[in-house]
């Protein structure tokens, strides 16, 4: 259907077939049905013999385009979109996994992930261990007999720690496992887990696929073989992109480059700012050579990408107090916006855990996580100086 190869062509010409319109941009397919032409083109249709539309459930014109294009900009064979990213996930492990399987997991994955391996599937007798990033050598000795697959985030979200792609992937080929990305904080214009063995990459699509905090959505891609089993859960299941959110994200896709050059462009200025300020205890940032995977991040990755944590001196309170301080940078749990976002993961989103257990996924009571948005860096930098000053001691 297209012949261009490059990203940001392939973001913008990738469009499904014009209509009797003539249209130049991909109209909104706001359809829960399609018509069969015949009973022999429904049975067809139904037997996967021919490919179509047939409900939106199953699929729909706009979130074929926004599929098809993250397959070409990750290279992989297939995908499926979802109404979220965690339906992404979910749709993922349950499509694939069965009762006695188990799974190894990087430890410091979202949130919710962490919900369904600890309070989900111990229903459905699957299993799983966190292994540490740190510590590679950990990996092939935590694998057992019912060892199905490996899932890692990253960088990872809030601590921005960093697997070596290239390694895992020769891991899970060695022991003949499935080896699943949560490639959301990279995005496919900054890293392609297929490239080092991954044989799927999964996204929320509500973070810098959307871009402008419009949506929730997802998206996994990858082997053929395994996005049939993952869409048969899906289609069955029912978490189907509506062709709205689908309309939207496959827009936004056509900006995703440039956005991401930019974001990246701004993170980089705010923490060589912040590695040089008094009232900063540490600084991650993947493309900062003090990160301690640098070497790894410059290897799998285009782009350090949006996110910045930083510690500030003085912990838990203090954190709060410079969350409270922003006049401009929004307090949100969201991240990958056009608006740059601030949180403080101990007090909100990390806030049940203790504190050894915080420490083991990387969070310090003053750990502050900026998805850095595309206001001018200047002003970014103004705001977060003044909170920081404000809220000294
Ligand atoms: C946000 C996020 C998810 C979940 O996505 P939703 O669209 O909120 O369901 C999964 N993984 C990572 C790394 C995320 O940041």
């Amino acid at each position: 259907m297209n012949e261009h190869e490059n990203f940001e062509t392939l973001a913008i010409r990738i469009q499904t077939e014009r209509g009797k319109e003539r249209e130049h941009s991909t109209p909104i397919f706001a359809t829960s049905s399609f018509v069969f032409e015949s009973a022999e083109q429904a049975r067809a249709l139904f037997a996967d013999e021919e490919p179509g539309n047939i409900y939106t459930r199953f699929s729909n014109p706009n979130s074929s385009e926004f599929v098809e294009k993250i397959c070409r900009m990750e290279d992989m064979e297939d995908g499926i979109s979802t109404a979220s990213g965690m339906s992404a996930v979910f749709s993922t492990l349950a499509g694939l996994l069965k009762s006695g399987d188990h799974i190894l997991v990087s430890r410091s994955v979202f949130g919710s992930t962490h919900q369904i391996l600890t309070q989900i599937f111990p229903k459905w007798n699957i299993d799983f261990t966190y292994v540490d990033i740190q510590k590679p050598e950990k990996w092939a000795s935590a694998i057992k007999r019912t060892t199905k697959m490996i899932f890692v985030e990253t960088p990872s979200n809030p601590a921005l720690d960093i697997i070596d792609l290239e390694w895992l992937g020769k891991l899970s080929e060695k022991h003949k496992l499935i080896l699943a990305v949560d490639n959301c904080f990279s995005t496919p214009y900054i890293q392609n887990p297929g490239k080092y063995g991954a044989h799927l990459s999964i996204h929320s699509a509500t973070k810098y696929l959307d871009g402008q905090g419009r949506t929730i959505g997802g998206v996994v891609v990858g082997k053929k073989e395994l996005i049939k089993d993952i869409r048969f859960f899906a289609r069955h299941t029912g978490p189907a992109l509506s062709p709205f959110n689908a309309w939207v994200l496959s827009k936004s896709l056509e900006t995703l480059a440039i956005r991401m050059e930019k974001h990246s462009e701004n993170a980089y200025k705010l923490a060589t700012y912040l590695e040089n300020h008094s009232e900063v205890e540490s600084v991650k940032y993947p493309f900062l050579p003090s990160h301690p995977q640098y070497e790894i991040a410059r290897k799998q990755m285009k782009l350090g990408g949006g996110i910045v944590s930083f510690q500030v001196k003085g912990g838990i309170e203090r954190g709060r107090d410079f969350l409270n301080g922003l006049e401009m940078l929004s307090h949100s749990a969201n991240l990958g916006d056009t608006r740059s976002i601030a949180t403080h993961p101990a007090s909100t989103t990390h806030s049940k855990l203790s504190d050894e257990e915080r420490k083991l996924v990387g969070i310090e009571p003053g750990l502050i996580r900026i998805s850095v948005g595309l206001e001018h860096i200047d002003d970014i930098i103004k705001d977060i100086d003044s909170s920081l000053n404000k809220s000294k001691k």
